[in-house]
């Protein structure tokens, strides 16, 4: 293994571009340069989507439930939640679903659960790049 051509110190381990040469350095020396070529490694990347939140299917039922033990006609509740009565009426035929804001300040008026979170779902993607050295890189390594 030759020495890392920066330090001299450590064993080279990256062929990097260190302001526009190329060199081989050692771990510790390839933060100085933009690594050009990666030991050969397979990356296998999972990507995991965020967690969602939508809002839960029976939410009108939820919403005139919630209404009438209140004992409060649509006006009133829609006064008490601070959302237009034509919302609530619209919420409760569902017709409309809540925006998630409208939802989370229902929840907290109401002491109900209208937004639920969806399961991310893994994608697996198969981003790993395995890169053979070729003639080309091999002589350029030796010099
Ligand atoms: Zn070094």
């Amino acid at each position: 293994m030759q020495p890392c051509e920066l330090c001299g110190k450590n064993p080279a381990a990256h062929t990097a571009d260190v302001e526009g040469s190329t060199m081989e350095v050692c771990k510790g020396c390839a933060s100085f340069g933009k690594i050009i070529e990666q030991p050969k490694v397979v990356e296998k990347k999972v990507k995991v989507a965020a967690p969602e939140q939508g809002i839960v299917g029976d939410f009108s039922q939820l919403l005139k439930q919630a209404r009438e033990s209140k004992d409060m006609t649509q006006l009133d509740f829609s006064k008490f939640v601070a959302v237009k009565e034509s919302m609530i009426h619209q919420f409760e035929t569902g017709h409309l679903s809540p925006s998630l804001e409208q939802a989370a300040k229902l929840e907290k008026k109401l002491g109900i659960t209208l937004v639920e979170t969806i399961e991310p779902t893994k994608i697996s993607l198969a981003s790993g790049k395995e890169k053979d050295l070729t003639i080309g890189d091999i002589l350029e390594l030796g010099k």
